[in-house]
C-alpha cells in the first residue's frame, strides 16, 4: 500500500527527549522508538544496570546520544536535581515522557497498607508535577515542546481495590488537562495516553513478585504490549505541530474496562 502524503510524520530526528521510567515496559520500549526516530535521549529510572544495558544497545544500533540518570523519582528532591544537573548538551529537552509509575496491591479502601498507599501517591504524582514545571519553562522559551503523560482507563474509571491507583491516574489525567489549559498560548503541546491492560512488568510490581497473580491479568486475552504503547506515543509525538493529541484511550481487543475482560482464549481451551 502507498504510504499517504496527507500527514508526513513529523521529524523528531535531533530532538531532546527524557524519558522516566526507561528501564522496563513501555519506557524502554518508548526509548527504542524514540532512537530508532534519531532523537536524543535522557533515560531515568533507579535500576542502573538496566539503563546502563539499554544506553549501550541504543547507541550502537542507532547512533544516538544518549544520557542516563539513576533516580528514585518518588523523591521531590531527586527529581529536582535530576531536572537542575542534566548535562548542557541534554537541557533542552523537547519532549518529556512521564511515564513512570506503579500500582502497589489491591487491598480495598479500608484495609490498605499507609506504605502502598503513599508508594503509589509518590511515585506516580510527584516526578509528572516537577518535571513539568522545570521542562515546560525552557520549552516556552524556545518555542517548542512536547509533554506526554502516560495514564491508565484507571486515569477515566473506577474499579474495586483501586481506589490510590485510580486517584493517582485521575490526577495524571486532570493535571494533564490543566497544564493544556495554563501552556494553550504556547507552541508547548500536552498529551495522554491512556492504556489499558499491558502485559509489562506492572503486574508482578503490583502483586509483589506472585507471578502467578501476575500472569492471570493476561490469562486468556492477547494483552496489549509495551510496544502497542510506545507506537501510540510516537504517533502523538510525530504529528504535525498544529496538531495536539489530547488523550489516547487503548484497550486490548477483549477488554473493555478495568475489569472487564473476556477471557476467550482460556475459555477456548477447556473446550
Ligand atoms: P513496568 O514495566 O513496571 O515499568 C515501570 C517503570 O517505572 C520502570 O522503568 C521503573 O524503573 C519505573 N519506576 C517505578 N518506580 C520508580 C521510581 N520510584 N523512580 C524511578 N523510576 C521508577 O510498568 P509499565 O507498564 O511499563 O508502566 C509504565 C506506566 O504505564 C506507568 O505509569 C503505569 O501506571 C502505566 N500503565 C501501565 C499499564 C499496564 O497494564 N502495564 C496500564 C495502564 C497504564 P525502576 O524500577 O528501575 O526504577
Amino acid at each position: 500500500m502507498a504510504s499517504s502524503t496527507l500527514y508526513p510524520p513529523l521529524s523528531i530526528e535531533g530532538w531532546t527527549v527524557l524519558i522516566t521510567g526507561a528501564s522496563a515496559g513501555i519506557g524502554l520500549a518508548a526509548a527504542r522508538r524514540f532512537a530508532e526516530a534519531g532523537s536524543r535521549l535522557v533515560l531515568v529510572a533507579r535500576r542502573a544496570e538496566r539503563l546502563e544495558q539499554l544506553k549501550e544497545e541504543l547507541q550502537a544500533q542507532y547512533k544516538v546520544d544518549v544520557h542516563n540518570v539513576v533516580a528514585d523519582l518518588s523523591v521531590a528532591s531527586q527529581v529536582e536535581r535530576l531536572a537542575a544537573e542534566l548535562p548542557p548538551a541534554f537541557q533542552e529537552v523537547d519532549i518529556l515522557l512521564n511515564n513512570a509509575g506503579l500500582a502497589l496491591g489491591t487491598a480495598p479502601v479500608q484495609a490498605m497498607a499507609s506504605s502502598d498507599a503513599v508508594g503509589m501517591i509518590s511515585t506516580n504524582v510527584t516526578a509528572v508535577v516537577i518535571l513539568t514545571r522545570e521542562l515546560s519553562k525552557g520549552m516556552v522559551e524556545r518555542n517548542r515542546g512536547h509533554i506526554i503523560n502516560v495514564s491508565s482507563i484507571a486515569g477515566h474509571t473506577a474499579y474495586p481495590g483501586g481506589s490510590v491507583y485510580c486517584g493517582t491516574k485521575h490526577f495524571v489525567n486532570g493535571f494533564t488537562d490543566c497544564a493544556r489549559h495554563d501552556l494553550v498560548g504556547t507552541a508547548v503541546r500536552v498529551s495522554a495516553i491512556s492504556p489499558g491492560a499491558v502485559n509489562t512488568e506492572f503486574s508482578t510490581v503490583r502483586y509483589k513478585g506472585d507471578k502467578s497473580k501476575a500472569d492471570a491479568v493476561y490469562a486468556g486475552i492477547v494483552p496489549l504490549n509495551a510496544d502497542d504503547i510506545a507506537d501510540n506515543i510516537l504517533y502523538a509525538a510525530t504529528r504535525p505541530l498544529h496538531v495536539q493529541v489530547g488523550d489516547i484511550v487503548v484497550f486490548a481487543t477483549n477488554q473493555s474496562g478495568p475489569q472487564s475482560i473476556a477471557r476467550i482464549l482460556l475459555e477456548k481451551s477447556k473446550e
